[in-house]
């Protein structure tokens, strides 16, 4: 089976490293979104690293957020991209930050919708590349991490900045309805939201935006747990998958960075710092092995019903399960690589 991974992060200095976990799983490309960097002469340098391992690697970069206070930012990013889509980049990725982040002169949150970005969600249609917007969280952000709390093992330590709760942030609904203004004001523009569309536990509303939008794509990262929980949520994944076969993509989110490759544990399966201490493992070795895992567990819980008990990636306090899918063959082939090639033009 071919598979192309939808979502990743690789720091080009460890693309020979992501290259060694492609090639053990049968990945045979991966779409790599850039973190923040991925614009002008940074982006041209990337971009001559990745191209050393021909036909792995799609770049999405990004526009330059730091200036987004600068007047007609919207329209210097947009002509910045133009110049990136002719260098290579072959999409452009849009993180949270838009909406939980980035504050104006006056210390407001940047909106979503704000008409100022316009001329970038614009440039994406005309150049003929799709955005991968990514746009608030699971709802669980928003609430308090105690006991009930699926992502109670996660929001914490490291990671508690990833909780919403009482800090004043926009509520998920606001987020998600100015990101849906957005994808309807740029019919023209190919939308890809990451992470079921962040309403991976709320399979209704994924879809109603999936009617409303034609323009718009998921992918599956980082949700599995959620979708894959044994009765009534692996059921409706199950269903859902099978409905909008053509507009799902496999995604793994699997990262590789300078904090985590040196402590030899995937990234994505959110150990806390020193949850896995290293002991005499080669961190290198360490990390081929526990992506692998990683990116293996998502491809069973699609093409197989096999039950993984505590699947490789952290996330309530008390162990969990998920429940293979085992989706038939055509639906697999299309999430697992067939829509993304459309998408993209990949041969
Ligand atoms: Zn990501």
């Amino acid at each position: 089976m071919t598979i192309i991974d939808a979502h990743t992060h690789v720091l080009p200095q460890y693309a020979d490293l992501a290259v060694a976990v492609m090639d053990r799983c049968g990945v045979e490309c991966v779409l790599t979104a850039e973190w923040h960097d991925g614009f002008g002469q940074a982006l041209e340098d990337h971009l001559a690293i990745f191209n050393r391992h021909p036909d792995r690697f799609v770049v999405f970069g990004n526009v330059d957020f730091g200036r987004i206070n600068e007047p007609g930012f919207g329209g210097s990013a947009a002509k910045q991209m133009e110049q990136d889509v002719g260098r290579g980049m072959r999409g452009l990725k849009v993180y949270k930050a838009l909406g939980l982040e980035y504050r104006d002169e006056n210390g407001e949150f940047w909106r979503v919708n704000d008409e100022r970005l316009d001329p970038i969600w614009d440039m994406a249609g005309r150049s003929g590349i799709p955005v991968l917007l990514h746009t608030a969280d699971p709802p669980m952000f928003w609430e308090p991490v105690n006991e009930d709390n699926f992502w109670n093992a996660v929001l914490r330590g490291e990671y508690a900045w990833w909780s919403y709760y009482r800090k004043g942030f926009p509520s998920r609904e606001e987020l998600l309805a100015e990101r849906n203004e957005v994808i309807k004001r740029h019919p023209n523009t190919l939308f890809i939201c990451p992470h079921v569309g962040s309403n991976a536990s709320s399979l209704d509303a994924a879809a109603d935006d999936l009617d409303a939008m034609p323009n718009l794509y998921y992918d599956l990262s980082a949700r599995i747990p959620i979708m894959g929980l044994p009765g009534r949520r692996s059921e409706r994944a199950r269903e859902f998958l099978i409905a909008y076969q053509d507009r799902v993509l496999f995604g793994t989110d699997a990262i590789y960075d300078d904090t985590n490759v040196p402590a030899g544990v995937q990234a994505q399966c959110l150990r806390q710092p020193g949850e896995v201490p290293l002991e005499d493992a080669d961190p290198l070795d360490r990390y081929i092995e526990t992506t692998m895992n990683f990116v293996q567990s998502h491809i069973d819980f699609l093409t197989t019903d096999r039950v993984q008990i505590d699947p490789p990636f952290t996330r309530t306090d008390r162990g969990y399960s998920i429940v293979g899918l085992g989706l038939p063959p055509d639906a697999c082939e299309k999430i697992l690589h067939q829509n993304v090639r459309r998408l993209l033009e990949i041969s």
